[in-house]
């Protein structure tokens, strides 16, 4: 990253006002590329700055980690696409370059050859002959990519396959059910293991009368070596090594601008975890950080989610650095100082409630840098840490990203959709008067008190539901907020300025659900992704269980499908109910009604209905998926190397910063 010299003090930057900024950056295939800026970046203090910047450095580090996690071949793909891309000599303007670009695009998109949301492997549109051609033409470059003693054509037989052909790794996270979920699925958290194998040894390790079981497997590849099977660990000297010391390294600054000896300690057991591998540290971490809340500048550094292994059990890596926006965390302080109220009130079995909620703790942030598996798609909401045992002991912590929301939402202003879709403007008016709003305040509710609620039975095997684990989490936490969204509790609290301003939620929501999240899913193809099935759950389901007293209609109108919601007091009654299924479900471990219940609703799609709303969708030229660039900071110094300010800039495309980023933080080798 730059380092600005200059000799005296640096003037005041003004975050570029809503109207002034350009939210858009790139379009290519099914992808839109958006920028987000950073309000009042410019009002914190220069250690605070400071502390942003190496966080945010310590993030940037570990890009590779994710794309090697995803498929073993992704950091060979992205070097020779990119080798071609910066050296070929040949005509950039012709149709063939041109799709080899739209193809590299994807590929940063994500992380990887799999699409980012549907997992599929996309497959380029230039011809194998065209790439073959272009890549000897660069051979004099490609000493990177170059495996000792390897030659051109080792390297073209080795990579044509990966990226050409649609056999071979056709997905990224299998979870069909009844196959081997790891010999089919692409990522590369397993060597030579069978899923059995892989269940059989975690199960030793589990014990089950363990109060504080660690999170086993989080952070490590599970290989099969001369027959015998080892875990490699993901630290100093291990696995990622390379990466994992300058995550350090920048870690290392960070903590010695910490805003405080909390903080330093939090970020200090984070680098102890680091260099071990060691879980237990890992889970010491998370209680310390869980339990900052004074901070105004917080992080998210590590192997942490567990969506892309179909085993749910390995982290991928992500990182999103961020500060509080004070005056929005308001809101999600009234959600969180009431959150004992929602918990007591909630029309789940009263033997699956908290007792005492503790420390649901909510706030509204500005993204600083988006890392990992946080970019270039990023969540608008995260809820950590994810250890069951943890979130019941000490809380969770819990965020809404409004600076990513506004970007959405800008974006969005005017560009047809709501035309199209909603059924008249009564659904369209309350859109753009309360979904902004009904919108954050949903995730909000989703985050902090969704996911935090409720208990397992004593006994119960956090991963009882496997494969269905996620999407029976994801709607849990959806179904929490929407139930409560309806609640005129909302208006009492003043979180919600009119009594009918849930009904473009709700609306939105089924909307959603039962129609225009097809947009995303090719066609023929089944819903798999698990938030997406959990939309589809919870709208599938409610428009079935409302069909005898019409709560929710499919209405056609020249030959157009719409979802026209009759009944919202019953509709909300609906998720209550579903609610208490889910819950039930997840309490008990029920791994065969979990199964049942996202069978029935979450996967199939109607595909008259599917081709109906791809061909509206079509017509309108939107992109169905958004990914981020970051701002570009950099350190201001004086003329004795003191830092005097850290800048920050929003005008670098999506080509320049992941070609910077693929130099500038790019430590592993190739295979690792
Ligand atoms: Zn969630």
């Amino acid at each position: 990253m730059t380092v600005l010299l200059i000799a005296c003090g640096a003037e005041k930057q003004a975050t570029p006002t809503m109207e002034d900024f350009k939210y858009t950056v790139d379009r290519f295939a099914d992808i839109e590329i958006l920028r987000y800026r950073v309000p009042d970046f410019e009002k914190l203090s220069l250690q605070q700055k400071e502390l942003v910047y190496y966080l945010n450095q310590a993030a940037l580090e570990g890009r590779d980690i994710l794309y090697d996690q995803n498929n073993k071949y992704n950091l060979l793909v992205r070097r020779t696409l990119e080798t071609i891309y910066e050296n070929y000599a040949g005509n950039k303007n012709s149709d063939e370059f041109q799709k080899l670009t739209t193809y590299l695009k994807r590929v940063w998109m994500g992380n990887g050859i799999h699409h980012h949301y549907s997992e599929d492997k996309f497959i380029p549109e230039f011809s194998e002959k065209f790439f073959e051609e272009a890549l000897r033409s660069v051979e004099s470059h490609c000493s990177a990519v170059l495996l000792p003693g390897e030659s051109i054509d080792d390297l073209i037989d080795k990579i044509k396959p990966v990226i050409f052909d649609p056999t071979v790794f056709p997905k990224r996270t299998n979870q069909e059910a009844g196959v081997d979920l790891i010999k089919t699925s692409g990522v590369n958290f397993y060597d030579g293991v069978t899923q059995l194998e892989v269940e059989n040894f975690y199960n030793k390790m589990k014990n089950p009368n363990d109060s504080t079981p660690i999170s086993f497997g989080l952070n490590s590849k599970l290989v099969k070596e001369n027959g015998v099977i080892v875990e490699k660990l993901y630290k100093e000297n291990g696995l990622y090594g390379a990466a994992i010391t300058r995550i350090v390294g920048w870690l290392e600054k960070a903590a010695g601008v910490a805003e405080n000896d909390k903080q330093k300690d939090v970020i200090n057991t984070l680098i102890a975890y680091y260099k071990t591998g060691n879980l237990k540290t890992y889970d010491d971490y998370s209680i310390k950080w869980v339990q900052d809340l004074a901070s105004v500048v917080d992080f998210v550094n590590g192997f942490t989610e567990t969506y892309s292994d179909p085993l749910g059990m390995k982290g991928t890596w992500e990182s999103m650095v961020n500060f509080k926006n004070i005056e929005a965390t308001k809101r999600t302080k009234i959600i969180s100082d009431n959150a004992q109220w929602f918990e007591d009130h909630s029309p789940i079995d009263p033997k699956f409630k908290k007792e005492e909620v503790k420390g649901v703790s909510a706030k509204v942030i500005t993204a600083t840098i988006l890392a990992g598996d946080c970019y270039p798609a990023t969540p608008i909401g995260v809820n950590l840490p994810n250890s069951n045992w943890i979130r019941h002991e000490y809380g969770s912590k819990s965020v809404t990203v409004e600076n990513i929301t506004e970007a959405y939402d800008q974006a969005s202003l005017g560009n047809g959709f709501a035309e199209e879709f909603m059924w008249s403007d009564v659904e369209r008016d309350r859109a753009k008067k309360f979904a902004s709003l009904t919108n954050n305040l949903h995730t909000d509710l989703h985050e902090c008190l969704g996911h935090g609620s409720g208990k397992l039975l004593p006994g119960v095997d956090p991963d009882a539901l496997k494969a269905y684990g996620s999407t029976i989490e994801e709607a849990r936490a959806d179904l929490f907020g929407l139930y409560y969204m309806g609640d005129p509790k909302m208006t009492e609290l003043g979180l919600l300025p009119d009594k009918d301003a849930f009904k473009a939620e709700y609306y939105q929501y089924i909307m959603n659900g039962l129609m225009t999240q097809l947009t995303r899913i090719q066609p023929g193809k089944n819903v798999e992704e698990a938030h997406m099935r959990n939309r589809q759950l919870i709208a599938a389901w409610a428009y079935e269980k409302g069909k005898v007293d019409n709560v929710i209609e499919m209405k056609v109108r020249d030959g157009e499908t719409f979802v026209v919601v009759n009944d919202y007091e019953k509709l909300r009654t609906l998720f209550g109910q579903l609610l208490a299924i889910i819950q039930q479900i997840k309490s008990t471990g029920n791994f065969e009604a979990g199964r049942d219940l996202v069978e029935a609703y979450a996967v199939k799609v109607n595909p008259t209905l599917h081709a109906e709303v791809l061909d509206r969708y079509k017509k309108l030229n939107l992109a169905p998926y958004r990914g981020f660039v970051n701002p570009v900071y950099s350190l201001v110094k004086d003329g004795a190397g003191k830092v005097t300010d850290v800048k920050i800039s929003y005008d670098e495309n999506y080509i320049d910063q992941n070609l910077r980023y693929s130099k500038e933080y790019s430590s592993l080798p190739t295979f690792n």
